[in-house]
């Protein structure tokens, strides 16, 4: 596989690599001074074993996290717009030989309907996801930007998806373009897995059993114009220390070609899908701990990254990570085209299935209880501030004051629309504690932000 240099991760990760204190805790301290770490560092901790030392590796990816991204977190939902398939992921339900889910490609009214869902619980960001082509009477590409396109129209009252990003098959540098122009967010595209050989096993027949053409369509992207891309692995199907460190080997590569690395990185671990067997009995099933382990790593080797987790895991789980390093989460998630719908006849066959139910207000009220901020904004990318711009603001930690000033706007405007009535009371006084810790210049511009809420102005952003 392109990029991956298989023989290299092996032999970091070799038994012979034995556990030194002195070592690890001089890459910790290199992680705190907000260092990217090598992928030799990366590896040694990965070999990392012994409690005392993961808990070091926890506090310190913990304190990397708030030294960014300070304590906001940004919350999507994502949106299935058609599980029809030509690929066979052998995890997956969607693929194309199951015969056991029911088949479905949204119409525009549909589409717009859901998203009006989304819109009135309070959520401001989708991801629109679907499965790889054979979309009866129409290219893959004409209908993604139409559905983009109805997404970005969608109302309820003042409130409309301020960003959408897309999780979708590869495409040509002129169909990116495309979604470019339609206001792409984030073009997400995972390898599932680094691991050449599993995934040749994984991935037996579609255009997707083609490994390199996954990693040459970001390429094909960030030609387009999108500098917004993110990577992932699918854990659960290869060992998950060769994933991290084939993670951190793609960011290399990119950071090599484009100058930039991925905007976010996503952690998706293996859930049950039906007709999927694989998928109930991962080859490499992960533990919560090693799972931890993985988020804590990739904090701290590259801490400007965001990293997203999606409702695939539990909430107790959830609510750990958040403190490890995850800086965006979906909520209240279903995997099914039309699933946002209560009407059975519009929702056809899910992806897999998720392990946290709890509905916006509930993961609200939990991540203010936690003493975080959840912040519904999408301002970077609406004033072009991604790709290198974005991380030139990142890298030196000013984007926290930005973001904390977003989150909380949009936080104060979440609340006194959607908000039930304690996570309301529970949401102004979190917004009040974080007001005491701004500048006077950012105390002052803020009261003038939350000025305008109050008599009705929404959407504004610094
Ligand atoms: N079909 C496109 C593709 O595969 O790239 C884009 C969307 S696909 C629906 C999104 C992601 O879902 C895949 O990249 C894969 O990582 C993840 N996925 C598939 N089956 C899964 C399962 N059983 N559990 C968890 N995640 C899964
Ligand atoms: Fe299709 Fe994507 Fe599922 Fe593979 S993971 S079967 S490409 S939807």
């Amino acid at each position: 596989m392109k990029y991956i240099n298989a023989e290299k991760i092996n032999n970091l990760l070799s038994a012979g690599n034995k556990f030194d204190a002195f070592k690890i805790d001089a890459i910790l301290n290199k992680a705190k001074r907000l260092e990217r770490l090598a992928l030799d560092e990366a590896a040694a901790l990965l070999l990392v074993q012994e409690p005392e030392y993961l808990e070091k590796i926890f506090a310190a990816a913990s304190f990397v996290k708030d030294a960014i991204y300070g304590r906001r977190v940004v919350l999507f939902a994502p949106l299935y717009i058609s599980n029809l398939c030509a690929n066979r992921c052998l995890y997956c339900a969607f693929k194309v030989d199951n015969v056991l889910i029911k088949r479905k490609s949204l119409t525009d009214l549909e589409i717009k309907a859901q998203t009006q869902w989304l819109l009135a619980r309070g959520h401001k960001r989708i991801l629109m996801v679907c499965g790889e082509g054979a979309l009866p009477g129409k290219s893959n590409i004409d209908y993604y930007l139409q559905s983009m396109k109805c997404i970005y129209q969608a109302a309820v009252g003042k409130n409309k998806i301020k960003r959408v990003n897309v999780n979708c098959a590869p495409l040509e540098v002129s169909e990116f373009k495309k979604l470019k122009n339609a206001g792409i967010g984030t073009f997400q595209i995972f390898q599932e897995t680094y691991h050449e050989a599993t995934y040749r096993v994984m991935h037996p027949a579609g255009p997707k059993s083609d490994p390199d053409n996954r990693l040459d369509a970001l390429e094909r992207a960030f030609v387009a114009g999108i500098d917004d891309l993110g990577i992932g692995a699918l854990f659960g199907l290869y060992d998950y220390r060769f994933e991290t460190l084939g993670l951190l080997s793609h960011v290399e590569e990119m950071e090599k070609k484009f100058k930039i690395g991925p905007h976010t990185i996503s952690v998706p671990r293996l859930e049950p899908a039906v007709g999927a067997e694989i998928s109930i009995n991962p080859p490499d099933k992960i533990s919560d701990t090693e799972f931890k382990k993985v988020v804590a790593i990739l904090r701290l080797a590259v801490p400007y990254t965001g990293i997203i987790l999606s409702t695939r895991e539990n909430s107790d789980l959830r609510d750990t990570l958040l403190g490890l390093g995850i800086s965006q989460i979906s909520a209240e998630s279903n995997t099914s085209p039309g699933g946002y719908s209560s009407d059975q006849q519009t929702q056809a066959g899910g992806q897999f299935s998720v392990g946290d139910h709890r509905s916006l207000d509930e993961i609200v009220a939990t991540l203010i209880e936690h003493d975080y901020i959840p912040s519904f904004c999408a301002a970077c990318y609406r004033k072009s501030r991604t790709g290198e711009s974005f991380m030139q603001l990142a890298r030196p930690g000013t984007i926290k004051g930005k973001c904390s000033m977003n989150a909380l706007i949009t936080l104060q405007e979440y609340l006194d629309d959607f908000a039930l009535p304690l996570t309301k009371s529970k949401g102004y006084a979190l917004i009040e504690r974080y007001f005491k810790q701004l500048t006077l210049v950012e105390q002052k511009s803020l009261q003038i932000f939350f000025k305008h809420i109050g008599s009705g102005v929404r959407d504004e952003y610094v």
